[in-house]
């Protein structure tokens, strides 16, 4: 079963897997049977809006939480996505995340939540395939998600390539009517040519610029500079990793639409987020 079976398949082995292979198998066979028997949960993190500081939306963030009582019980991303990109089972999670993350809206749709726009984290691996348009609009009619409310964040190296396959795949998630977002914004590869030509409706500056935001100088200059550059463009411009007040009140000044990031709140599990939910207004939070 070592074979690959053309690009659209999953690729189970390859040459970069020659290091540890025995590792690999072990993790790929744990990684399945976190899927089969549902040790994967989403985490909520809110998005707020400066102007109103309110919660205008959540990132669903994937944890594994694995079933072994103690420390480590709990793994994040930075542990497993990696390996699942490589090992193609980030195909299966990929789709399971996107399918959670939709009957989640519906169902605090069905609890009379106010509603809030999802948005969920989307592979390379993920992206590059044939299917995904058709995947999207699957999950889309599968949940009755209304399009609108989904944000599928994509990373600059998906879309750095400016071939005419990547611009009727994002075309054609547009007609679906998903709301598509560029994460990580400035640390990849950016390209005017693909601000031009893609059909983008959102920025999401990286943490790493916001973190010494306002007193690097660097930073800050980069940070303002996005902020007007999607202001132009007529793109929403949000902020990752805003931990300070001094932060928030920076980017208010710069009329950044949204900040996301610790002192607004953590990622949260399903329990812990209701609340706040309810609540729907932060002042409390953030004063
Ligand atoms: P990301 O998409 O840039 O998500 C934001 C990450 O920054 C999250 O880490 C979040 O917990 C963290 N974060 C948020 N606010 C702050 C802050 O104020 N300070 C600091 N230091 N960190 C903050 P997390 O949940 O560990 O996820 C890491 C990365 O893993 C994500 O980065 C995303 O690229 C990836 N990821 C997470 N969930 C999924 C998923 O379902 N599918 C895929 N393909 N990737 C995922
Ligand atoms: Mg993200
Ligand atoms: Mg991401
Ligand atoms: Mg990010």
């Amino acid at each position: 079963y070592a074979k690959s079976h053309g690009r659209n398949k999953y690729q189970f082995f390859n040459p970069s897997m020659n290091e540890g292979t025995l590792e690999r198998l072990q993790f790929m066979y744990d990684l399945r049977r976190a899927l089969d028997e549902n040790e994967l949960s989403l985490y909520y993190q809110p998005r707020m809006e400066t102007a109103s500081k309110r919660i205008v939306g959540l990132e669903a963030l994937v944890r594994w939480i694995s079933p072994e009582p103690g420390a480590g019980r709990i793994r994040m991303p930075q542990e497993f996505i990696s390996l699942a990109e490589e090992t193609g089972l980030i195909i299966p999670l990929g789709e399971w995340v996107l399918r959670a993350a939709c009957n989640q809206y519906k169902e605090w749709e069905r609890q009379g939540m106010p509603p809030l726009r999802i948005s969920v984290n989307i592979s390379v691996v993920q992206f590059g395939r044939d299917e995904f348009v058709s995947l999207i609009r699957r999950i889309l009619e599968e949940t009755a998600m209304p399009p609108d409310m989904l944000e599928l964040e994509l990373t600059e190296s998906m879309v750095m390539k400016s071939d005419e396959e990547v611009i009727l795949k994002l075309r054609q998630l547009k007609e679906l009517g998903v709301f598509l977002s560029i994460d990580d914004f400035g640390t990849g590869y950016s390209s005017f040519t693909y601000l031009k030509h893609f059909p983008i409706d959102a920025l999401k500056i990286d943490r790493s610029f916001i973190q010494d935001v306002p007193h690097g100088v660097r930073d800050t200059a980069i940070t303002k500079t996005i902020i007007a550059l999607g202001r132009r463009l007529g793109l929403k411009v949000v902020a990752e990793g805003v931990e300070t007040k001094e932060q928030l009140a920076f980017l208010s000044s710069r009329k950044c639409d949204e900040v996301q990031g610790y002192l607004i709140s953590k990622p949260l599990a399903v329990e812990e987020i209701e609340p706040l939910l309810r609540n729907g207004n932060l002042s409390d939070t953030i004063g």
